[in-house]
C-alpha cells in the first residue's frame, strides 16, 4: 500500500515558533509519523523568524511549507501583544486556513488527512467541505481535528464573520454561532471527520459543564468520533545526555552532574548555592490555568521551610505584579524570571529537584514529561495529562513518580509540596525515585501509532 499523505497544519511548529505546547507537538509528532511509514508534511504562517532557505524541514527531511504574508504574519507575536489579541486575527487565520488547501492543490499533494491542530486551524474541515467540496482534487481527504486546549476556540465579533467568506446561514447554532459570537473551535469539530484532544482523561473531562468552556455539548455531539491520545516528548530535544543548553550533560550513570547544574543554577540565579537546599523549579504561562492563584497563596509559607524557588514565565499581569513582590520579599531563596527564555528553560528543568504543576485543568501537559527526563521530581494536580502520567510516590514501597494532590485548594497544593520535601530529606530514596523517573519512556512512538490507527479508522 502505498504510504498515507499526512499534512500535519499548525500555527507553530518548533523550532520556527512557539508559544506553548502545541509547537512542541508540531515538531515531533511529524517526525514519529515519518518513522512510522507517513509521508508527511508541515505547513505553518511564516512568522518574523529567521528561517534560512536550506531550513524548509524539520529534521529527516520532513517538508515544511511556510506561508507567508507579511502583512499578517511579521510581526513581533504570534498572536496578540501587551494590548491583547491582534485585532485582525479572524482575517490572518482564515487566510492562514485557505492557503494550506490552495497549497495542497498547487504542490499536487492530496493529502489522505489534513491533521488540524486548535482554533487557527478549525477553519480547513469548514472550508473542504462548503467551498472545496465538489472539487475532486480534495474528494478523498478526510481532517483530524486535534483539540491541545479547550480555552482557546477562537472567538470573534458576529460582525466579522464575513471575513471568513462563508453564507450568513452557517452563523448558526449548528455551526459558527456560540452565543452570539463567531467560534471557529466549535465549527472544526462539528466540520471536522473525527476529533481528538491530547489525553484520555481530557477527552473525558471536555464533556463535561466543568472543562467543557461550554464546548461539552458539541463535543457531546461528536462523542462516537471523540478520541484521546496522550502527546509524547522529542528526546532528541529534550534529554539531559543530549542537552547543549545545560551547564552540563549528564544520564543516570552520572548523576552528579545534575548537581552540578543545580549549583550553577543557584548561582546563576544569585541564590545560595548548596545541593541540600531542595530547589523548586517552575517554567509556565502564568495564566489561571496553570494553577497560580495556588502558587501565590502558598509561595511564602514553602519557601519559610528552607526551600529555594525558582519561576520563569510570562502571562497575566496580576501574577506578574505577585511574583515580583515575591522576588522583593524572599531575595534570598526566590529567583523570579518574567519572560520567555528556552535556554532558562531547560537549566531549571535540569537544575531543580522537584517541579510545580497545579494547573485547574491540563490537556496535557508536557513540562512532567520533561521534568522526568531531566530527574525533577513533579509535583500536580490530578487533571486532564497530569493524572494519566504522574502517581503519588510511597516512600513504604518506592511506587510511584511524583507527588499529586486532587482538590484545586491552596492546602492541598502545600500538603503535597511538604510531602515532596520530606520525600526529598531521605537521600537513598530519593536517588532511586529520581534515576527511576528518568527512565520513564514517554516518546512519541507509541502515540504516533495510534494516530495511524485512528488515522486508518477516518479513512475506512
Ligand atoms: P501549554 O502548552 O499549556 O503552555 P505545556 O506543558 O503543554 O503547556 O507546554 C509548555 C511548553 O512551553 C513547555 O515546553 C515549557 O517548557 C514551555 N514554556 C512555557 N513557558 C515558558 C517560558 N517562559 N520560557 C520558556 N519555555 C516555556
Amino acid at each position: 500500500m502505498d504510504k498515507l499523505k499526512i499534512l500535519f497544519a499548525s500555527s507553530e511548529v518548533v523550532p520556527f515558533a512557539k508559544t506553548g505546547g502545541l509547537a512542541d507537538v508540531a515538531g515531533s509528532l511529524p517526525l514519529a509519523l515519518e518513522e512510522v511509514g507517513m509521508d508527511v508534511r508541515v505547513i505553518m504562517p511564516r512568522y518574523r523568524i529567521k528561517v534560512k532557505e536550506d531550513q524548509s524541514s524539520l529534521a529527516r527531511d520532513v517538508k515544511v511549507y511556510f506561508i507567508r504574508n507579511d502583512g499578517y504574519f511579521d510581526r513581533q507575536e504570534l498572536y496578540g501583544d501587551k494590548f491583547g489579541d491582534y485585532k485582525d486575527n479572524l482575517d490572518r487565520f482564515s487566510f492562514f486556513s485557505k492557503k494550506i488547501l490552495e497549497t495542497c492543490k498547487r504542490e499536487l499533494f492530496a493529502p489522505d488527512i489534513i491533521h488540524c491542530n486548535d482554533w487557527q486551524t478549525a477553519l480547513v474541515p469548514v472550508y473542504l467541505n462548503t467551498i472545496y467540496k465538489y472539487d475532486p482534487f480534495f474528494a478523498k481527504t478526510r481532517v483530524l481535528f486535534t483539540i491541545h486546549n479547550l480555552a482557546y476556540q477562537g472567538l470573534f465579533d458576529k460582525d466579522e464573520f464575513p471575513k471568513i467568506g462563508l453564507d450568513w446561514a452557517l452563523f448558526h447554532v449548528n455551526y459558527f454561532e456560540f452565543y452570539g459570537k463567531v467560534n471557529l473551535m466549535k465549527a472544526g469539530i462539528v466540520y471536522a471527520d473525527a476529533v481528538s484532544t491530547v489525553s484520555q482523561t481530557y477527552a473525558k473531562e471536555m464533556l463535561t459543564p466543568k472543562f467543557g468552556c461550554g464546548m461539552e455539548g458539541v463535543l457531546k455531539s461528536r462523542e462516537a468520533a471523540l478520541y484521546g491520545i496522550l502527546n509524547g516528548i522529542d528526546y532528541e530535544a529534550w534529554s539531559p545526555e543530549k542537552d547543549d543548553k545545560i551547564f552540563k550533560k549528564y544520564s543516570v550513570q552520572t548523576m552528579e552532574d545534575k548537581y552540578v547544574n543545580k549549583e550553577m543554577l543557584q548561582k546563576e540565579s544569585g541564590i545560595e548555592v548548596g545541593r541540600d537546599i531542595p530547589l523548586i523549579g517552575v517554567v509556565s504561562r502564568l495564566v489561571d490555568q496553570k494553577g497560580f492563584d495556588l502558587v501565590s497563596r502558598v509561595i511564602s509559607e514553602a519557601l519559610n521551610m528552607k526551600t529555594q524557588f525558582i519561576l520563569l514565565g510570562t502571562g497575566e499581569q496580576k501574577y506578574h505584579a505577585i511574583f515580583e513582590k515575591v522576588a522583593k520579599t524572599h531575595k534570598k531563596n526566590a529567583s523570579i524570571n518574567l519572560k520567555f527564555d528556552a535556554v532558562l528553560a531547560q537549566k531549571i528543568y535540569a537544575g531543580s529537584d522537584i517541579f510545580l504543576i497545579p494547573s485547574k485543568f491540563e490537556p496535557c501537559g508536557l513540562s512532567q514529561m520533561i521534568s522526568f527526563k531531566y530527574g525533577t521530581i513533579p509535583v500536580v494536580r490530578q487533571t486532564g495529562g497530569l493524572k494519566d502520567t504522574v502517581s503519588e510516590f510511597d516512600p513504604k514501597t518506592g511506587g510511584g513518580n511524583g507527588f499529586t494532590f486532587e482538590e484545586y485548594k491552596p492546602q492541598e497544593l502545600l500538603a503535597a509540596i511538604k510531602r515532596a520535601l520530606d520525600a526529598h530529606k531521605d537521600k537513598q530514596k530519593w536517588a532511586k525515585l529520581v534515576k527511576k523517573v528518568m527512565a520513564l519512556d514517554f516518546s512519541w512512538e507509541k502515540s504516533a501509532e495510534e494516530y495511524v490507527k485512528l488515522y486508518k479508522k477516518i479513512l475506512q
